[in-house]
């Protein structure tokens, strides 16, 4: 059975939504449309550094789907600065949670949003896909250096980390 599609995590609304060259009328630009997902990939890809495998957990879809948003993403925003066209960003199928309200299990890889108003703390919080307490944030904090490891809590610290996991931690909190 397949399941209900998700639609895709964004930290915020994009401050931004519409560039274009300098000294041309925007009637005579052409013009392409970014959805806010795809401005939210080649975010956490390209200006952060995620692979796309993190990029995927913090947006809430796999691999596969990151892959195909940011190959369009990219293609798009290379023609708009080769070609010298506008820029939209609007539309998409996501939601904007906040980053500390996006959720990852580190038992199976689930991504979940912490509903907010719960009084649920993240290291509390139950994973709805297995079960598993091994729920902790996922945000864009510390791209590259830090490594979750089960056991260990991204909230509040506690919990029985591996030694490896402790010393990315620390290294990352320096
Ligand atoms: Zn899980």
């Amino acid at each position: 059975m397949a399941r209900p599609r998700k639609r895709r995590f964004v930290e915020d609304e994009p401050a931004i939504t519409y560039f274009k060259p300098r000294g041309i009328p925007i009637s005579e630009l052409d013009e392409v449309t970014l959805s806010v997902e795809e401005l939210e990939a080649l975010k956490h890809a390209d200006m952060n550094g995620f692979s796309q495998e993190e990029t995927a957990e913090r947006m809430g879809v796999s691999r596969a789907t990151v892959q195909r948003v940011l190959t369009g993403a990219r293609r798009k925003v290379a023609r708009v600065l080769v070609e010298g066209m506008a820029l939209g960003v609007s539309g998409g199928d996501y939601v904007a949670v906040g980053p500390e309200r996006i959720l990852g299990c580190a038992s199976c890889g689930n991504t979940w949003e912490l509903p907010f108003g719960s009084g649920v703390r993240a290291c509390e919080a139950v994973c709805p896909d297995c079960g598993s307490r091994n729920a902790r944030r996922v945000d864009s904090r510390g791209a590259g250096k830090r490594k979750y490891s089960a056991g260990r809590h991204g909230c509040c610290g506690s919990g029985r980390g591996s030694l490896q996991g402790d010393l990315e931690l620390a290294k990352g909190d320096a």
